[in-house]
């Protein structure tokens, strides 16, 4: 039970093991990365590690109190905080009253006490101030991880007085070592996504390779997808409202169709700028996708990709998603008149 286990980011990975091994673990760590790149497996580990009573070296026991606890997942020195559901701040009452309060208090049976603090951009300023009280003087016992897709978002006083770790996208090897673990531990009844679409759909993020092997449907709405493309593009308004409902843009989980669009045309785009034999991420869809190309050809292809993905780029800070999106199909559709 140790870092072995989890998939690339040596140069972090090398960090905490040195950390573990000398016993000289900090109060203060910051895990900076992309969503989805690990931060959280990471620092689980490290946590875990820390907490247990009989570690060797980097390894912990899964033995002892703490990590009995731990595998039960209810330890109580180990504090998780994140933004409620529906809510996108972390309030400076959570950081005085929860975090405060777990701090002065020695752990019961653990190492350490150890306060994860998923999203850690989400706590305001008064927040980060509040955290800043518990950092200036804290006891021996106390770690505190701070999980951060945004280092910006952090005060530079937060900042400096924690150890920081940077997680990078992870190699397209690492990327394939992982698609082949999902494979083995797939759910019944997904079925297998090609790994070039995999790959390209992870772009480096294991978070994203997690996503596309565990949702089950993924496939489904890529066949339906590629079904729909050739009345995409013909302006056919049942087909467009077919692609609308697939994107759900209400449910925020569109990110696998859009990626999906954008590659079925970019492929078009370029099966018919290069022929047939280029190489493509959804090469087992070479075919409908040339034939697609043959219709509509490439400059029409290359604007659709641009709207596809200005619309992309545009939906998170919309107010009206669905008519960003609608607006989007409109334009492929009426690109042939
Ligand atoms: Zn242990």
């Amino acid at each position: 039970m140790a870092f072995e286990s989890l998939i690339g980011q040596e140069e972090v990975k090398d960090k905490l093991k040195r950390v573990l091994e000398s016993g000289k673990i900090g109060h203060a760590y910051i895990f900076s990365g992309e969503r989805g790149i690990g931060k959280k497996s990471f620092a689980r580990e490290f946590a875990l590690a820390a907490m247990c009573t009989d570690r060797q070296g980097s390894c912990r026991c899964g033995k002892c109190k703490a990590c009995t606890y731990n595998d039960s997942g209810n330890n109580p020195d180990l504090l998780v905080v994140a933004a409620p559901d529906g809510k996108s701040l972390i309030s400076v009452d959570r950081i005085r009253d929860d975090i405060r309060d777990a701090v002065s208090k020695a752990p019961n049976f653990s190492a350490k006490r150890v306060i994860l603090v998923e999203n850690a951009e989400k706590m305001n300023e008064p927040a980060q101030n509040a955290l800043l009280k518990t950092f200036e003087e804290p006891p021996e016992y106390a770690v505190i991880i701070l999980l951060c897709d945004n280092l910006l978002s952090l005060l530079e006083t937060v900042r400096s007085r924690a150890v920081l770790l940077e997680f990078r996208r992870n190699t397209e090897e690492e990327i394939l070592e992982k698609y082949r673990q999902n494979l083995e531990k797939k759910p019944s009844g997904a079925q297998c996504v090609s790994r070039e679409l995999a790959c390209a759909y992870a772009d480096g993020i294991m978070g994203r390779l997690d996503e596309i092997s565990n949702d089950t449907g993924a496939m489904e709405k890529r066949k339906k997808l590629l079904d729909l493309l050739p009345g995409l593009f013909e302006g056919d308004v049942e087909v467009k409202n077919r692609i609308i409902e697939l994107i759900d843009v209400k449910n925020k989980q569109y990110e696998f169709v859009f990626f999906t669009l954008m590659s079925f045309i970019r492929d078009a785009a370029v099966l018919t700028r290069f022929g047939m034999r280029t190489k493509v991420i959804n090469a087992d869809c070479r075919e409908n996708l040339f034939a697609l190309g043959g219709n509509v050809g490439y400059y029409r292809l290359k604007d659709a990709l641009t709207a596809v993905d200005t619309c992309y780029k545009n939906l998170g800070r919309n107010a009206m998603p669905e008519t960003t999106v609608d607006n989007m199909l409109i334009k492929i559709g009426k690109g042939g008149r």
